[in-house]
């Protein structure tokens, strides 16, 4: 089944007011069925506490004037440090997060494994505690290139 990641709309999730340049708002991803859901909330509904709990991922976006994109690494550790999602080892958001932050080396692929079928790869970075065995996911290269492309937009600010 296809992943979908949605993009900032520029505008908060609960109050649909526009994120002006300067401010900063709080986007938080949530799992919902298999999709991954994202909410965005400017400062006042934050102080509203309309937002709701159990967000896989929370970070701060700050609005620049300019179109700049900035990945946010916090947030990816918050998600691959998560020890309360049961399905993180088998999400294919997992396994792209742990690719990207190799790619920036800080995390190490330290082993890979074949179980019933199934390929299994090994990352750790020992000074931040993470060690994360991951299921490769069984997408084609079109389909996996475009989910990579969406979660690397996610997880940046492009306000
Ligand atoms: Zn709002």
């Amino acid at each position: 089944m296809p992943v979908k990641i949605e993009r900032s709309r520029g505008t908060c999730s609960l109050c649909s007011e526009s994120f002006k340049a300067g401010t900063t708002y709080t986007s938080r991803l949530y799992v919902e069925s298999e999709q991954y859901k994202r909410v965005d909330a400017c400062g006042v509904c934050e102080d509203d506490g309309k937002v709701n709990d159990g967000a896989v991922a929370e970070w701060k976006v700050k609005v620049e004037k300019k179109k700049k994109l900035v990945l946010s690494e916090s947030a990816i550790w918050q998600v691959l440090k998560n020890k309360e999602d049961p399905e993180l080892s088998t999400r294919p958001l997992t396994f792209i997060l742990c690719l990207m932050l190799a790619r920036k080396r800080k995390l190490r692929l330290i082993a890979t494994a074949k179980v019933k079928g199934k390929e299994y790869q090994t990352f750790e970075n020992k000074s931040r505690g993470v060690h994360v065995k991951v299921q490769v996911p069984a997408l084609g290269p079109a389909a996996f290139h475009q989910l990579q492309q969406e979660i690397e937009t996610f997880f940046s600010g492009d306000a």
